[in-house]
Parts: C-alpha cells; structure tokens; sequence
C-alpha cells in the first residue's frame, strides 16, 4: 500500500543486477523496495523480507547499501565535465534538483552533495548525513547519471578526515583565513617588507625564486599577461600564508591514500583576485604538484548569496573573460563560481566565456526558495520565522558578503503575499543566512509542512534550477 502517485514510483523504479528497485511514500514516511528472486540482493540492506518483497527504511546505513548496490550512486570524480553544486541544507530537496537536470540541464552534471563544513556546523549536520540525504533523493528522483560530492570550504585536516571518512570525492581546499589584506596596497615599500616576512619554506621555494616570476609574461588569446613588481610582490604579501596552508591540506589528501579531486578557493577573501594574481597562485600551485580541477577566484562586483550579481555586468564579463583565458593556458582547470546562485543575468556569457569549463556552486538558495512554501502555508510561522531571522540577524551574518539591511525588510506583508520576502532582497537576504538559528527553533513544524506538501516543494526547486542549468547545457563539457 502505498500514497505516493502511481507516477512517483515509476520515476523511482529501476532494473538492477536482477533486483527491481523504488522508493515508496506513506505518510511521509519513504521506504525503499527491493524485490528479487535471489535474497542475496537484500545483503547490506537492514529491513524486512516478506513473500520476494524485501522493505527498508531510509537510513544513513541503507543509504550506504543503495550506493553499494546501485554504483551509479556512488559519487565520482567530474574532472573538467561542467558541473553544478546544489547545495541542499535541508537534505529535502534533491529530487527537484535533479528533476532539473533530467529536463533543461541536460549535460550539466551534479552535484547533489556539496555542503561547507560551516553549513554542517549550523544545520548539526555530518558529511555522511549530506551524502546519504543526496543519495535518497537522486533515487527517489530515477537518477541515473553520475553524481559528484563536494565537501565546501574545508580548513583544517579535521574537516578533511570528516569528510574523505563519509565517502566525498571533491575537497575544496580554502586556505584563505591567513590572507594578509594588508597587502592590499600599491606602495612597493609595504609590499617588500611583507615579502621578506613570508614563510617561504612552507610552500618550498625562497623569496629570490618567486620574485623571478617578476617580468614574466603569459600569452592569453587576448595578449599578453605581464606580471610586474607590483602584481607579484602583492600575491605573496597576500596569499603566501595561503599557499603554504593550502599545501598542507593537499599533501594531507594525498597521504589519506583516497581517490579524489580538488579545487582550490580564495573566493571567500576578503579581497579581490586580479588575473595577475590568479596566474602566480596557480603556477606556484602546479610548481608545488597540486593538480587541481577547479580554481575560485573572487571576482570583480559582488556575489552574494541568493541574489542576482550585484556590480557592473561588463566588468565582470571583461574579468570573467580573462580569469577564463588564465585558467586554458595555465591548465585547463575549471572557474568556479561561488555564490553562484540567482547570477541568472550572468549565466549565459558565463558558460560562453569559460566554453562550459565552470563549476557552479549553488549554497542555500535552495533553502530560501524552500521558504516559500512555508510562507505560502503558514503565515504565523512565517511571520516567527521573520521575527527570529531579523533579531538574530548579528550573528548570521557573520562570514557572508551581505548587504540587506534588516530594517528594510517589509515585516506587514499580508498573508497572501509573504511569499515576496523570499523575493525582495533584503528578507531573502536576511532569511537565506538565518537557517541555522531558524531550524534550532522551529525544524519539526517546517519539516511538517515540507513534508506535507512535497510535491509543491520539489516544483519549486525544479523551476528554480531550470533557471540555473539550462544557460549551461549548450555548453556542457564531459571532462
Ligand atoms: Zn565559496
């Protein structure tokens, strides 16, 4: 017996090694069926076997036996194929995500588990919970393609065993709270005192070695790239704290013995990446034999998190250009975008400039379009909910590029209208970063209501990402 839709578990419904696989739905409850001829195809799996029908239900160990028996589960190295991070802080909404890449993403490959350690942190989240939550819902959804799993903003070796313990293959290496902003000057005298303080033997080299970087050019498709005193004294003043803690980080990877892949992140900086910069870091990288696939500058104008690009669309296209011209001749690596959701005036000359070698990061924006349907179903939650993100709005701020301001947030919106705060910039802003206060007080009632109304929930995020993925797709690369 069963609620969900006839349609629901066709979608779910897949062949395998002689076993017959889909998830069913009762009162909210998801179980996963297995019906077999031979009982061995039950092994791994806790649960109940009854007349051929073997019955699970949707646990982190049955999670880790799908993956077992359904490889295509397994995440796996992307390598250079164009891919896309839907981070999903709820571990609800996957299926709508990968609804979207089955219909106008097509090409674009997921990533269904990409969480950062700080997300984990305020949703009391594990990476294994990450991965199991994702594993479920590309099921439920008949996923049947590859999927990734990248483990976000990893800074020390603690985040890293955490998560190469759960089973991720991608590590986003962001060494970038040593960066040095006061390095950020023109004046050559501050610059060479911040040289001559650099550990130049964490990243193994000396100060005559990396200055030799200086007068050197790099042939882009649009001339050449000149680093100058300026541009080289300025990486190392500041990022060299950075290399040397990114080094460390990989070597750690390394000597875990685990098959993975990484990008490298300073996005997260307060300070902009200029393509000088770009081009020392990653030369020292590949000097040093870290072999990245993807690379997160900050670029130029401000992306912030669930909102359209915030600057000047021309000059971030001339940056975007260039950062992409770096990354083919010093690689090919990948430019990532984080923050990279809700860009959409963005996207098309993205996925052009960078000829589909781009790696889009989507954190939370899954989480605010969420909201809706809270507000669309219970405006008094709605309304605690806003009440709650806007007094504790200090201090979940903290570490995001923000700039609503609380008082703006339109807190006499009628009950037919709350939907608009997860469209108006300041309360989508001011909710978006709320989530961890927001799911300590009221996660069952939400839950409840997501649960409740799954089927509109999934919608929702599927519109959402069609919105994200189908600029990409024409250009889509398979690595
Ligand atoms: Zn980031």
């Amino acid at each position: 017996m069963t609620t969900l839709p006839p349609a629901a578990v066709a979608i779910s419904h897949v062949s395998h090694g002689g076993a017959d696989y889909w998830m069913e739905r009762e009162n909210g409850e998801t179980t996963l069926v297995i019906r077999a001829d031979d009982e061995a195809a039950y092994a791994g799996f806790e649960g109940t076997a009854d007349n051929g029908t073997f019955r699970a239900p949707t646990t982190g160990d049955n999670a880790l036996a799908l993956r077992n028996a359904l490889p295509w589960l397994k995440p796996v190295k992307r390598g250079l194929a164009t891919t896309a991070g839907t981070g999903d802080r709820l571990g609800i909404c996957t299926p709508g995500h990968a609804a979207a890449f089955q219909s106008v993403g097509q090409g674009v490959n997921p990533v269904f588990a990409q969480q950062s350690i700080r997300e984990m942190g305020r949703t009391h989240r594990q990476p294994r919970n990450v991965l199991d939550d994702a594993t479920w819902g590309a099921f439920r959804q008949g996923w049947t393609g590859t999927v990734g799993a990248d483990a976000d903003h990893l800074k020390t070796f603690e985040d890293i065993d955490r998560c190469a313990e759960a089973g991720f293959v991608f590590y986003t290496i962001d060494p970038c709270d040593d960066l040095d902003l006061e390095a950020e000057t023109t004046d050559i005298s501050v610059l060479k005192q911040k040289a001559d303080a650099v550990d130049w033997a964490s990243f193994e080299t000396t100060q005559a070695d990396a200055m030799k970087y200086i007068g050197h050019t790099i042939d882009l498709e649009s001339g050449p790239l000149v680093l100058d005193e300026l541009a080289v004294l300025r990486t190392f003043g500041k990022f060299g704290p950075c290399l040397g803690h990114g080094l460390a980080m990989w070597r750690h990877l390394v000597d875990l013995g685990i098959d993975f892949e990484a990008e490298f992140a300073v996005d997260e900086a307060l300070a902009l990446t200029r393509p000088e910069e770009h081009a020392v870091l990653m030369l020292e990288l590949k000097r040093l034999g870290v072999d990245v696939v993807s690379f997160a500058p900050k670029f130029v104008g401000k992306f912030e998190k669930g909102v359209e690009f915030i600057g000047d669309s021309d000059e971030l296209r001339r940056d975007f250009k260039i950062q992409a011209e770096i990354a083919r001749a010093l690689g090919p690596y990948k430019l990532s975008l984080h923050s990279g959701s809700d860009k959409f005036s963005t996207y098309p000359w993205i996925a052009e400039e960078t000829r589909g070698f781009v790696h889009l990061k989507t954190a939370g924006t899954s989480w605010a379009e969420a909201l809706r349907i809270i507000a669309r179903h219970d405006p008094e939650l709605t309304r605690e909910i806003l009440a709650l993100a806007i007094d504790s709005y200090e201090s979940n701020k903290k570490s995001y590029h923000l700039s609503c301001d609380p008082a703006r947030v339109a807190t006499d919106l009628p009950d037919g209208q709350l939907d608009d705060l997860l469209t108006l910039i300041d309360s989508r802003q001011v909710l978006h970063v709320a989530y961890g206060a927001i799911l300590d007080e009221f996660k069952p009632r939400m839950m409840k209501i997501w649960s409740d109304n799954d089927a509109e929930l999934q919608d929702v995020i599927k519109g959402h990402f069609e919105r994200h993925l189908a600029p990409f797709s024409p250009w889509a690369q398979q690595g």
